[in-house]
């Protein structure tokens, strides 16, 4: 270990030697950098002609250090090409400026999602109603009864602030809210199959993105993973053969993100329910994609519904709140009493817990859900979703009518149909109809396009198919068609001017 650590030391300084002796300065490196000026009177030259004045010094003076060390490292390895003007004063500053912005920006910030992918997870899932959004300011900037119960001045628990709520939509039992669905699933499985067998199809052991695999969480949880059946058929009597002693739970898992087609066979969370209770152990459903709305009425394929699952009698439910519920991060647990007692008793809880921001948001989305046609209206994810496509069309339309003056020689469009996803593991073989503004800029290929797309304030991201970019305008929202059609118009005509750009 010693040995091999040494001799690793001696080859990386050796190759610095060498390094160092290859990179002898030249005269004109030695006459670049004489010109370089230094932090302080780049420091100086800002200080009095005021500029930067609402920055913080600091990040000013790191601006500053990074821009002259970059010029340095230029000037070092590529003298030939080094213009004597970017060590100007003037220059130097310019490229402070924009270090400066660059450093001030917000590293989270909002972008507009032209894919089409409704509950897009890289692009923050669902977008929250305006009665959320003002719930949570309310509750972030006061004090709150979060825990506190108003009726006897004594300690409360937060969980009461929905539980009454999911109980009365869904029509369970008993419910609770942690961070997030893989945290209820875990604390789910930690609760009730700690050390005990949980039956699994092997149909159902799925991978959702970001790393949560159904045979991980399981192996965290310390329940033991027993698989049954084959990828693509699964039978009641799998299930029936492996129920032992050992059994502590029949776990049925949607798979959210694929689809099995063809020769298949599944068995339905009733057969499940049906073998629990003849066998004393209880049943848990991960819908992953939890829906209280039968999407089957808005013409979109069924998902089954949290309150199927209740009525059909699992034991616990678990589901997301920011799929298709169109809610705030977090995890919902529903099922019978005594078992979500205990969940919510297991010290791995106070770990998994959720904020007060989460709850406010989710006590305002869930609100709506109690009248239907006002969580369509309310709820963007639900509005998006369930959008009809002369809508979106009047959007497309809209998006193109704006474009009208830079539309000709240099950018070509047109409105064409389009297929836009559910996502958000909901929905997985769903193609819902939708209408795309398709690009083609004559000096842009679609790449270069959808990048400065991305590089705009906010940035637009877009999808490219068959060499043309595309925008899905089911998941643009009105006011923000504007502020797209300045984007690409800047675009296209900073491209006919500098096309090499
Ligand atoms: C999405 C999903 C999860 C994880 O939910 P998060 O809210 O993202 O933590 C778990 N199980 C299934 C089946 C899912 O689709």
């Amino acid at each position: 270990m010693t040995v091999l650590q040494v001799s690793v030391y001696e080859r990386q300084s050796q190759t610095r030697m060498t390094g160092n002796r290859k990179t002898e300065i030249t005269g004109k490196q030695q006459e670049l950098l004489k010109r370089l000026p230094g932090v302080d009177l780049v420091l100086d030259t800002i200080s009095t002609r005021k500029l930067f004045t609402d920055i913080p010094k600091s990040v000013v003076t790191a601006a500053v250090r990074n821009v002259i060390n970059q010029l340095r490292a230029e000037i070092m390895s590529n003298p030939e090409y080094f213009a004597e003007t970017r060590l100007s004063p003037a220059t130097v500053v310019e490229c402070v400026r924009d270090a400066v912005s660059a450093a001030m920006a917000l590293n989270l910030d909002r972008l507009i999602n032209a894919t089409g992918v409704v509950v897009h997870t890289n692009l923050g899932r669902s977008l929250l109603s305006n009665d959320a959004l003002g719930h949570m300011k309310t509750v972030a900037g006061h004090y709150s009864n979060l825990e506190f119960d108003l009726a006897t001045g004594k300690r409360g628990l937060r969980y009461t602030v929905v539980e009454d709520l999911i109980c009365e939509i869904s029509g369970a039992e008993a419910a609770m809210v942690v961070n997030n669905n893989a945290a209820a699933v875990l604390l789910s499985l930690d609760t009730v199959a700690r050390g005990r067998e949980v039956i699994v199809s092997r149909g159902e052991l799925v991978e959702i993105g970001g790393s949560f695999r159904i045979p991980d969480v399981m192996a965290k949880s310390g329940g033991i993973l027993k698989e049954v059946g084959t990828t693509n058929r699964t039978h009641r009597f799998d299930y029936q053969n492996a129920l032992t002693e050992e059994t502590g739970l029949l776990l049925k898992v949607h798979t959210s993100n694929f689809g099995i087609v063809g020769f298949t066979k599944s068995v339905s969370l009733a057969e499940l329910v049906e073998l629990g209770r003849e066998h004393h152990v209880p049943v848990m459903e991960d819908l992953g994609s939890g829906t209280f709305t039968d999407f089957s009425r808005y013409g979109l394929l069924k998902e089954p519904t949290v309150q199927e699952s209740v009525a059909t009698g699992a034991d616990i439910v678990t589901f997301s709140g920011d799929k298709l519920l169109g809610g705030p991060q977090a995890g919902i647990i529903v099922g019978k009493a005594p078992l979500i007692q205990q969940i919510q008793k297991n010290p791995l809880n106070r770990a998994l817990r959720i904020d007060k921001l989460t709850l406010a948001a989710l006590e305002s989305t869930l609100r709506a859900y109690r009248d239907e046609s006002l969580a369509i209206r309310d709820i963007p994810t639900l509005r998006m979703l369930t959008c009809p496509i002369d809508k979106i069309a009047e959007k497309a339309e809209a998006l193109q009518a704006r474009l009208s003056p830079v539309i000709g020689e240099s950018l070509e469009t047109a409105v064409v149909d389009a297929a836009s996803r559910a996502g958000g593991g909901a929905l997985p073989l769903l193609e819902l109809p939708s209408k795309c503004v398709s690009l083609c800029a004559k000096s842009l290929s679609a790449k270069a396009m959808e990048t400065r797309l991305r590089n705009q304030r906010p940035p637009i991201i877009v999808r490219i198919e068959n060499d043309r970019v595309l925008m899905d305008m089911r998941t643009v929202q009105s006011d923000e068609i504007e502020t797209i059609a300045e984007a690409i118009t800047r675009i296209v005509n900073e491209a006919e001017h500098d096309p090499s750009l």
